[in-house]
């Protein structure tokens, strides 16, 4: 079992989580439901009709406590006055019918399409929408990313300025800016500023894409760390970045795509910079 605020693995014992056999769940259980931290989360479950959707909700889960984890060792949701998000695990397919689901963040709840841990789902979508990286760990990252930005807007006065001067204002209005978006697309050289076209769309998006990003690149470097590379680089971006790199020279070697498709150019690394700098919070209280 792990558990995931001590950040260590424990001896099976009677604390397991009640979703572990229902949903492969390792974490231990905490607070009185018998859940973990991760499973009691989910506020809504998916419809399970659909013959695929137990198994694609496990993935789901799995991609959430990744990402829950990894902010846990970057100091949040730690203490009494650090809330969690509540999310909504929603299916596509209902009874046969299907259902569109809008993931997205309002107000700390989060809405999650467990289709999206579909490999075969994933693959038609990178391609229909150009998206190089569409994971379920990176949607799961990227909806936190906006849940943290309230956070951070709401503890840490200098983050909104900052924020603005490097990013755009968020506040500018959100519908007209996405039907622009999806009418007109990237301006060209979008390369230059923002780490996906879909970041162009609007400061918050720019936000929870640069701020997914920066949370992928973290765990490579943890993960180059773990396994004891000597990495060329002084910051765990430039590291990442390395490791990032190294991967995709890998996968091209065995006929597989880039792992890491990104396009990280000076802009970007600031803005992905910026990002580290507040999404690290071990010290101040989020
Ligand atoms: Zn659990
Ligand atoms: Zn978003």
């Amino acid at each position: 079992m792990f558990d995931p605020r001590q950040d260590c693995v424990t001896p099976l014992d009677d604390r397991a989580c009640a979703h572990r056999a229902r949903l492969g769940c390792s974490w231990i259980a905490e607070g009185d439901g018998g859940l973990c931290l991760s499973c009691a989360t989910t506020q809504l479950e998916p419809h399970l009709s659909a013959d695929d959707a137990p198994a694609l909700w496990e993935k789901a889960e799995a991609a959430k406590r990744w990402a829950l984890v990894g902010l846990l060792r970057l100091g949040w949701f730690v203490g009494p006055d650090a809330p969690l998000p509540v999310f909504h695990m929603l299916s596509e397919k209902v009874d046969g019918a299907r259902q569109s689901v809008m993931m997205g963040h309002q107000d700390g709840l989060i809405t999650l399409n467990i289709m999206e841990a579909d490999p075969a789902r994933a693959q038609a979508r990178k391609q229909r929408f150009a998206e190089p990286l569409r994971t379920m760990v990176g949607h799961v990252r990227h909806e936190l990313a906006h849940f943290l930005f309230d956070r951070l807007a709401q503890t840490q006065p200098d983050f909104a300025p900052a924020f603005r001067a490097l990013m755009g204002d968020e506040r500018d209005d959100y519908a007209t800016a996405m039907a622009a978006y999806y009418e007109n697309g990237p301006a060209d050289g979008w390369q230059d500023t923002h780490i996906s076209a879909y970041a162009t769309a609007h400061p918050h998006e720019d936000w929870a894409e640069t701020a997914a990003n920066a949370l992928h690149l973290l765990d490579l470097s943890h993960s180059a760390q773990a396994l004891n590379l000597g990495l060329a680089g002084d910051s765990a971006l430039d590291q990442a970045q390395t490791v990032g790199v190294m991967l995709n020279h890998f996968c091209r070697s065995l006929g597989q795509p880039d792992p890491y498709p990104m396009i990280i150019s000076p802009g970007v690394h600031d803005k992905l910079s910026f990002a580290l700098g507040y999404l690290d919070c071990r010290g101040s209280a989020v």
